[in-house]
């Protein structure tokens, strides 16, 4: 089987409602999408999605996974889509770096192979848990009142789980995280996610203050020297994010013992064929896992969702998804949707979801 043909889509995917992180240092309203249809000599046609959270956020750009397809186009044209490590090969050769524009081709090939071996990804990844993965909410930074407004409203759509957006204001962190412990149901995971923006000090100062609630941290810090300069110095749990970028990262975050659990961002990480290295790295390291999309449509989803049916159910502690906080559905209702809090694994082949051609945007490139 070759890959023949690769058509290149650009949609805009608005959010409902304004998204701050970092303690109201980065807003957010409109993601950059780009879709990758890829077909081969079989009739199989495979989709991705590379949907950065805007360009503020980690070093992603929805232009620059675009300008990356065109480098990279002409050294996977003609390769079995199949082989994803021989695709991975050949875009790590073609471009160096730039993960974020190689996932969505990953994602497109391991739609392709599933479809030709009749399975869903997860199973042709080695298999898939069936057990319903909780889909955390995310709970952009806020006031008091407003954050429990904020969970409410998600629990109202059966949401037990929750990433709670800090960071920046420690007096007002503290009384955030003391507000939603207390609200807290018996059952209900809550992830506080700093988003890197705390210094040192004010990291230090929360995490002691909060240290009798053993509360979870996602990225206290920027880098992952500031996160070991904290180790030894307080009791919380910690889940790495935006520090987890390379299969080198991972090494040292389980080497050093710097995280108890690895936030995987499939776009970040450059789609499924590295992250299941990750996945393997925590696992035999004894580190849990929270999958997230890193933003997007269904299709960026569900990907993170055949991710997280190949970890073990008591080592996945939940998949993050964005299609609640979008106004435009580019699937029309189709594939793995919210259920009670919960994503469903689907059981067609492949990625299980392809979008309406006709609800993107813009074909932006053809490449044969
Ligand atoms: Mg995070």
């Amino acid at each position: 089987m070759k890959i023949t043909r690769i058509s290149v889509y650009q949609i805009d995917l608005p959010l409902e409602h304004p998204y701050w992180l970092s303690g109201g240092r980065l807003k957010f309203e409109v993601l950059d999408a780009t879709l990758v249809k890829i077909e081969t000599d079989a009739g199989i046609t495979g989709w991705g999605e590379g949907t950065p959270w805007g360009h503020t956020y980690v070093p992603a750009h929805g232009p620059g996974i675009r300008a990356g397809i065109e480098t990279m186009a002409p050294f996977i044209m003609g390769l079995d889509p199949r082989r994803v490590l021989d695709v991975e090969r050949a875009m790590d050769l073609a471009l160096p770096g730039h993960l974020y524009a190689k996932s969505p081709i990953d994602m497109a090939c391991w739609d392709v192979a599933g479809q030709a071996a009749n399975l869903p990804i997860a199973d042709l990844m080695g298999g898939g848990s069936r057990t319903p993965r909780a889909i955390a909410s995310s709970v952009g930074a806020k006031t008091i009142e407003e954050t429990r407004d904020v969970i409410e409203r998600y629990r109202q759509r059966g949401y037990v789980a929750h990433s709670v957006k800090i960071g920046g204001d420690v007096e007002r962190d503290i009384a955030r995280i003391r507000d939603v412990e207390d609200i807290r149901r018996s059952g209900e995971i809550v992830l506080y996610d700093v988003n890197r923006g705390w210094t040192r000090q004010q990291a230090l100062r929360v995490m002691s203050a909060t240290e009798d609630l053993n509360v979870m941290f996602e990225q206290p810090c920027e880098t992952l020297d500031d996160i070991a300069a904290l180790s030894g110095k307080h009791s919380a749990p910690i889940s790495v994010d935006e520090s987890l970028v390379t299969l080198q990262d991972a090494a040292r975050i389980a080497r050093d013992g710097l995280a108890e659990v690895f936030g995987i961002k499939l776009n970040r990480v450059g789609g499924l064929t590295k992250a299941a290295r990750m996945r393997d790295i925590a696992l035999a390291h004894g580190i849990d896992i929270f999958v997230m999309a890193t933003g997007g449509s269904v299709l960026a989803d569900t990907e993170a969702l055949h991710l997280a049916a190949t970890i073990p159910d008591a080592n996945c502690h939940a998949v993050w998804a964005c299609q609640d906080m979008l106004t435009v559905d580019i699937a029309g209702g189709r594939g793995p949707r919210n259920i009670d809090g919960h994503l469903h694994l689907p059981e067609s082949p492949g990625l299980g979801v392809h979008p309406d051609e006709n609800a993107l945007g813009d074909l932006v490139a053809v490449y044969l």
